[in-house]
């Protein structure tokens, strides 16, 4: 039964790309409305939603140090990137009817909430869902330490991180027809064969704090329900 799950409070991470459709950059708002609707999907089985969103789509800090900036300016305009993200992503739920808040590590007051772990708590309590935006705060972290950081402060029982494949394979699905995925896949195996799950600091992370880390695929419509309910394939790093 599609409408049961086990899961009472999750994180769910996605890209930045993932909201930039086949643009190539920025923001596709049919792509970013087709995923709220899937988020929609899990609420209405009772779920509360954490989220983290990457600013990849549109500037990540490696890039603008590798073209000769300060790195830490760069980190800082990917931590910007990721609220406008959010704030997309909050737009997208509203239209649909659900409440939610888009929660900054780096105050702005103006646009969002500052991060109150105890107010962010309360938040999920009423079944609002929280977009926690601008990473961890902090230069040289990823929003997937982020949303690792995050799901443990929430106490959630798992990350879901939608990719665009289901789950975590040997070698690149999209390159080689002999890629093999993984049902259950420990943290370790994941750090010592440099599978590109998520960074290093977030797998060790939920490491240290028995986070399941569950890997899908964010294209099959419907997924994300289907994967709190038990179905479909994806991988479990535990
Ligand atoms: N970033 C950061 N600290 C954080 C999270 C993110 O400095 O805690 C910056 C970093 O420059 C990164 C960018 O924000 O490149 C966008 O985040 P990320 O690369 O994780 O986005 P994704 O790849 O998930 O779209």
């Amino acid at each position: 039964n599609p409408e049961k799950t086990t899961f009472k409070r999750v994180m769910l991470k996605i890209s930045g790309e993932a909201l930039m459709g086949d643009q190539g950059f920025g923001l596709h708002p049919p792509t970013v409305e087709r995923i709220a609707r899937e988020v929609q999907t899990v609420q209405a089985m009772g779920v509360e939603v954490c989220m983290v969103i990457g600013g990849g789509n549109i500037f990540r800090g490696l890039q603008g140090s590798a073209q000769g900036m300060e790195r830490t300016t760069a980190d800082y305009m990917g931590m910007l990137a990721t609220v406008m993200n959010a704030l997309a992503m909050q737009g997208a739920l509203e239209s649909l009817g659900i409440h939610s808040r888009v929660i900054s590590a780096i105050p702005m007051d103006q646009v969002c909430e500052p991060y109150i772990r105890r107010r962010a708590v309360r938040h999920l309590e009423k079944k609002r869902v929280c977009i926690f935006a601008a990473g961890t705060g902090n230069p040289y972290f990823t929003t997937d330490t982020a949303a690792t950081l995050r799901a443990n402060e929430m106490r959630c029982e798992a990350i879901f991180k939608g990719t665009k494949v289901d789950g975590v394979y040997d070698k690149d699905p999209a390159k080689h027809d002999d890629a093999v995925r993984y049902d259950d896949i420990t943290y370790d195996e994941v750090l010592q064969k440099h599978l590109g799950v998520m960074d290093a600091s977030a797998i060790a992370l939920a490491r240290d704090n028995d986070l399941p880390i569950i890997v899908f695929s964010l294209d099959e419509p419907g997924g994300f329900r289907g994967i709190l309910a038990g179905e479909g394939t994806y991988t479990r790093v535990h």
